[in-house]
């Protein structure tokens, strides 16, 4: 690649702060394209895949989340040229919608992590067995992997979820942000029925929730037990088919007939009194009948303030279990699980780097790895910490705009703890002041990235020891307490919904 000097800087790259990498296809690289065509896995299959795999992390902060998991979830990259990205979508009827209705915001966002304008293309594409960045022993699982047994058969599959192979037990990182959630999962999965049911797994965005679903449809297949996953979605659909066909009695028999039902995003049901009834009485059927129920959700049981009170405390009867963002250590071990299934090789300082640059969400840290790898791959250039700054350069740029302001954490938690602002910064010892005090301390440490001692100076000139107790504290108490954690989700919410709201 031809090196300028920046004409602002004056260092050997050109100045890049700014603006998103450029991505494009040099003749030699394009030829290179075109020309393996018959190679397994052809180079533009990873391309077009890493590329839409980029797309999809930039388009899930976009879109509203059920239109996300509902219509772009489950599509995969297939094919790129020169001025065309193929897209393949399970189903006709989603390919159609995709193509229609968000065309512009989806050309966009590719355009915006291509560097150059391409058409977008939906086909409706069933997944094979032996996915491009499948290793082979992935592809022996994948291979074992059959249908969940208790999906329908015949002409009516309408909510038939076939399991990705990706998401597996051997493939899931445990760190301890997520051990307790894994460890129920495959509980759920393995072990007879009894104090986890339902199992209730909570969290954020792009943490791993889907994965630890189908990670239990696939070993509960390998059991040989029928099993069903659905999402809410689905199940809510489902439903409402049933009632305009008049197909009632398959639909009760459908789901009430598994051994495990799992139900992903159970919060969508919000609101839905009908599906919500409908969904009571199948969860009720099935839990007399000692069958495993697991549900996914994007907050706790008491936060679903739309969900029927039933409904919740049913919940709350049996195991919870969330996920927290995972902490630098299992973000590098997903990162070098990632790089591994994709066959790349990846320097550890690279991989710390984009560690440290994505913080939140493991489905962001997956696309920018592959959009490290994309840049290199198409630029052939080595993959180096300056070509991933220059790879996540907008990523960069984005978490500069949307650190929260350390005023506006105080701002919040003052609010959440009921104790005016000016007691968190004065001398009160107050054990209410105190405890707002350390939970300000964690998050501007934690979401503000703020030194020690820039901490003890805004919380009223507190030395870099008081700091650090009050954010080990903090730290200390998440492991062990449900309470704490929840606050701090909330409060992260908060901090960063208002954000959103203001920028
Ligand atoms: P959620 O359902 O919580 O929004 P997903 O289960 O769809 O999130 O996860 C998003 C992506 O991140 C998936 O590709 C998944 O494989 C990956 N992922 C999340 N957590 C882990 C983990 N602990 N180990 C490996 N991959 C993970
Ligand atoms: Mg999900």
């Amino acid at each position: 690649m031809g090196r300028r000097n920046c004409p602002k800087t004056g260092l050997g790259h050109p100045c890049r702060a700014l603006t998103p990498p450029m991505i494009t296809l040099g003749p030699r690289a394009a030829a290179g394209l075109r020309g393996q065509r018959n190679h397994q896995p052809p180079m533009t299959e990873l391309l077009a895949n890493r590329l839409w795999e980029a797309a999809l992390g930039q388009l899930q902060i976009q879109v509203p989340r059920p239109t996300f998991d509902t219509w772009l979830k489950e599509t995969v990259g297939l094919t790129i040229d020169e001025d065309r990205l193929v897209v393949g979508a399970p189903t006709a009827f989603a390919a159609e919608w995709l193509g229609k209705r968000m065309p512009t915001l989806i050309e966009e966002t590719v355009e915006h992590v291509a560097r150059r304008p391409l058409e977008v293309q939906f086909l409706v594409h069933q997944p094979q067995p032996l996915e491009p960045w499948q290793s082979p022993l992935e592809a022996t699982a994948s291979a074992a992997a059959r249908p969940p047994v208790g999906a329908p058969s015949g002409t009516d599959r309408r909510q038939a979820t076939a399991l990705c192979s990706r998401f597996t037990f051997d493939s899931f990182v445990v760190g301890k942000s997520n051990e307790l959630a894994h460890a129920a999962a495959q509980a759920a999965a393995t072990q007879p029925v009894g104090v986890y049911n339902p199992l209730f797994i909570y969290a954020g965005v792009g943490l791993g929730k889907t994965h630890l679903l189908h990670a239990i449809g696939h070993a509960a297949v390998h059991r040989d037990l029928s099993c069903l996953y659905v999402s809410a979605e689905q199940f809510t659909n489902d439903f409402i088919s049933a009632i305009r066909e008049r197909t009632t009695p398959d639909f009760r028999a459908r789901y009430r007939g598994v051994q495990l039902l799992v139900i992903d995003d159970i919060q969508f049901l919000g609101g839905k009194e009908q599906t919500q009834e409908v969904f009571f009485h199948t969860f009720n059927d099935l839990h007399n009948a000692g069958k495993q129920i697991v549900i996914a959700a994007d907050r706790p049981p008491r936060s679903l303030a739309t969900l029927h009170a039933r409904l919740n405390s049913r919940f709350e009867g049996g195991l919870i279990a969330d996920i927290q963002p995972p902490d630098l250590e299992t973000r590098l071990a997903i990162l070098r699980a990632k790089a591994t299934l994709a066959h790349v090789r990846v320097d550890g300082e690279v991989l710390e780097f984009i560690a440290r640059t994505v913080q939140t969400n493991v489905r962001e840290l997956e696309g920018s790895l592959n959009r490290v790898v994309a840049l290199a791959q198409l630029t052939r250039s080595p993959i180096t910490t300056e070509l991933a700054g220059r790879a996540l350069a907008d990523l960069l740029l984005a978490r500069r705009l949307t650190t929260p302001h350390p005023e506006h954490i105080l701002a919040v938690v003052a609010e959440y703890c009921q104790v005016p602002a000016s007691s968190i910064t004065g001398p009160s010892r107050d054990r209410k002041t105190v405890a707002a005090r350390h939970l300000c301390m964690y998050l501007l440490r934690e979401d503000a990235e703020m030194s020690l001692q820039q901490i003890g100076g805004l919380l009223g000139g507190r030395n870099h020891a008081t700091v650090v107790h009050g954010i080990r504290k903090v730290t200390q108490t998440m492991a062990s307490s449900h309470d704490m954690r929840e606050a701090i989700l909330t409060l992260r919410e908060a901090v960063h919904t208002d954000l959103r709201k203001s920028a």
